[in-house]
């Protein structure tokens, strides 16, 4: 929904993230005026955006026509015109400073006074570019991650004159588009997410550089033991060496020789064919799972964690907004203080001393707020307390999880599925969660459930593979119990599927009694392209839910269908627009909330139980809850309603 002061926004560069910028806005109903400096530029970023949306509607992933979104975007080659009736510009020229300041100084005469005047920099201080106009506090950074139409991200950075009214109403923008935005309240290098990759990259390439570490062992540690989405220096070629490189030089810090070796040989990374890895006579990153033996991923993760506690303790960030950030902006597969905590602060403090003292180098001095942690003896999640509360974990210990969230508001447990960075996919960690909530969650005050997912991608994209390749095959002969556990959960449980529920997904929202999906959904078993199976009960769970036909397509094809064809195979029981979602889902948790709670439960077992039962067993079965239900003071209130004509209220007795 548009924010309500802001109704048109301008975008100035139409380059890549421009016309990105512009695109996230239109989509979100804002009117865009979007500027070049040449009629080409502004028209190739346009074509861009055309591009782009067209992409989207294919996926169904536009709540309108392509051309409804385009016709809110505007192009200009001027800037008066472009800026004149905004409430809102955004600057996405070239990373040069000079260039911004003279734009910044422009755009202030044709912008109206109360314009927000927003930078997307990645590296310059937002208050140099502020410091070319007379209103400063107007003047925030809001620095989106590429592409910005795929990722979540948004830095909402302060100038050092910034006003907290201009970074709020930035702050609401943002959340108003549908992207998370996370303040970063002093203008440092790096701003949050390239201060906590600094390390991440730049450690590991010192260890190298000084022998005590290999590249294909490095990537292959932090992949493979440590979960990272890339290794640090597979990261480096696909974000080109120099870029490091030149970060380093102008923040007046050395650089590691391997690097600054790449860079004179002019072997930059992907871009340039060769880098760490070849990308031209060899296959690019091409380290194995094993290979991570020996490697000191700690010193890596301890200088990050360092990094973590300069942010905090400079005030520049709180715990949950770097947290969000590296998992929303690198796809961390956690937040690097939850990290950090669960390593233990004082193992990480000790870790840097020792480093500090074997080497001398400062870039291992502790930072005092890391120290003054570690006094306090918050040392993180055995203490207690670290860079984040643990404690109890609440009255109910729902807080306690860290990849799901889960609440029971109202008689509804609401469960989602909280790693959006991975188009939330199970990871073993994950399905134990699931499994210990299900297992453990009091079932007096709960009607039902619902299991969503985070983000606005998936349900669930499938299993986190990442794990498999280290995963011994007796292992992944224990079949999770978690879908078991919901299955078995005496509560119905919905699916409310709005994105992709593929694989493990699919097989989580199988285990569920009822799913709910938008139509922009799709589904499906693409195991068999990996030479697997379903698993979790997916090949069992599908035979039943679709009939045999049905269910052999689905896993021997590995094809995804959409919310369509899955309604007209049974596989969902509805499949509905995007905007008229949650009231089915609110419709259906109304009836399950207000139904009779031991009805359902037996009802839910009767049939479960009885579909792979003899016909003779499974009526057995029936008679006996029917049998079991009628002593009940449900069964009681539910005749005496019936015959009062009123509501009846079921107290599950
Ligand atoms: P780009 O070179 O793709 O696009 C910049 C565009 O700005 C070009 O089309 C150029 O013609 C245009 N331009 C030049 N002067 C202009 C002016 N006075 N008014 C309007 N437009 C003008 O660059 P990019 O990658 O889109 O980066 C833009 C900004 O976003 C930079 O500050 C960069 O640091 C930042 N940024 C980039 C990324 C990334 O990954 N590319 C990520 C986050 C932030």
């Amino acid at each position: 929904m548009p924010d309500d002061t802001i109704d048109r926004v301008a975008v100035l560069g139409a380059g890549n993230m421009g016309h990105g910028i512009a695109e996230v806005a239109a989509m979100a109903g804002y009117n865009v005026v979007l500027r070049d400096i040449e009629p080409e530029y502004v028209a190739d970023g346009y074509e861009s955006i055309r591009w782009s949306l067209e992409k989207l509607a294919e996926r169904d992933r536009l709540d309108e026509p392509a051309d409804a979104v385009l016709e809110r975007i505007e192009t200009t080659t001027d800037l008066a015109d472009a800026v004149a009736d905004a409430e809102l510009v955004i600057e996405a020229a070239p990373e040069n400073l000079e260039l911004k300041r003279e734009l910044f100084a422009d755009l202030e005469r044709f912008a109206d006074e109360d314009a927000l005047l927003a930078t997307n920099t990645s590296s310059l201080p937002i208050t140099d570019v502020a410091a070319a106009v007379d209103s400063p506090e107007r003047v925030l950074g809001l620095h989106f991650f590429n592409p910005p139409v795929k990722m979540d991200l948004v830095e909402v950075i302060y100038g050092a004159e910034t006003s907290d009214e201009v970074a709020e109403a930035g702050h609401d923008w943002v959340e108003s588009i549908g992207k998370t935005p996370i303040y970063v309240r002093k203008d440092v290098r790096g701003f949050v997410v390239n201060t906590i990759v600094g390390p991440f990259v730049g450690e590991p390439a010192w260890m190298v550089s000084e022998g005590d570490a290999e590249i294909r062992q490095a990537d292959a540690a932090m992949v493979h033991e440590r979960g990272y989405p890339m290794g640090p220096f597979e990261l480096a070629d696909l974000t080109g060496i120099d870029v490091g490189y030149h970060v380093r030089k102008e923040a007046g810090d050395d650089v590691p020789p391997v690097m600054a070796e790449k860079v004179e040989a002019e072997e930059l990374g992907k871009k340039t064919g060769t880098g760490f890895y070849d990308y031209e006579d060899g296959a690019g990153p091409d380290y194995e799972p094993d290979q991570g033996e020996g490697f000191d991923t700690l010193q890596v993760e301890a200088r990050m964690i360092n990094r973590a506690a300069s942010l905090v303790g400079e005030d520049v960030a709180t715990p949950e907004a770097i947290d969000t950030g590296v998992r929303l902006g690198l796809g961390f597969p956690e937040g690097i203080c939850r990290r950090g905590d669960r390593l233990g602060l004082d193992r990480v403090l000790q870790k840097l001393e020792t480093e500090l003292e074997a080497t001398g180098d400062d870039r291992f001095e502790p930072h005092p707020y890391l120290r003054e942690l570690v006094t306090e003896r918050k040392t993180g999640e055995d203490a207690g307390a670290g860079f984040h509360e643990y404690g109890d974990g609440g009255d109910d210990g729902l807080d306690s999880y860290r990849y799901l969230n889960a609440a029971i508001e109202d008689g509804v447990l609401e469960v989602e599925l909280d790693r959006p960075e991975r188009m939330n996919a199970l990871s073993t960690a994950l399905l134990d969660e699931i499994d210990d909530l299900f297992s453990t969650v009091g079932t007096d005050e709960l009607r039902c459930v619902t299991i969503e997912g985070a983000g606005d991608r998936a349900f669930s994209a499938g299993a986190d593979i990442g794990g498999f390749d280290s995963l011994e095959p007796t292992d992944a002969m224990d079949v999770t119990p978690a879908f078991e556990t919901v299955n078995e959960f005496p509560r119905p449980v919905i699916a409310t599927v709005d994105g992709y529920c593929l694989g493990a997904g699919l097989e989580l929202a199988l285990a569920c009694d009822l799913r709910i999906a938008t139509k922009r959904s799709s589904f499906g078993a693409p195991e068999i392209g990996l030479g697997l199976i379903p698993g979790g009960g997916g090949t069992q769970r599908l035979l039943r839910v679709l009939g045999e036909t049905r269910a052999k397509e689905l896993v021997f094809r590995g094809n995804h269908i959409d919310a369509e064809r899955a309604e007209a195979w049974g596989l969902v029981n509805r499949a509905v627009d995007r905007e008229a979602f949650d009231d089915l889902v609110a419709a259906f948790v109304d009836d399950l909330r207000e139904g009779p709670p031991l009805g359902l439960e037996v009802a839910k077992k009767v049939l479960n139980r009885g579909e792979d039962a003899s016909l003779e067993a499974a009526l057995t079965m029936e008679s006996q809850g029917f049998g079991l239900l009628l002593g009940t003071e449900d069964v009681r209130e539910g005749t005496a309603a019936f015959a009062a004509d009123r509501e009846p209220e079921f107290e599950g007795r």
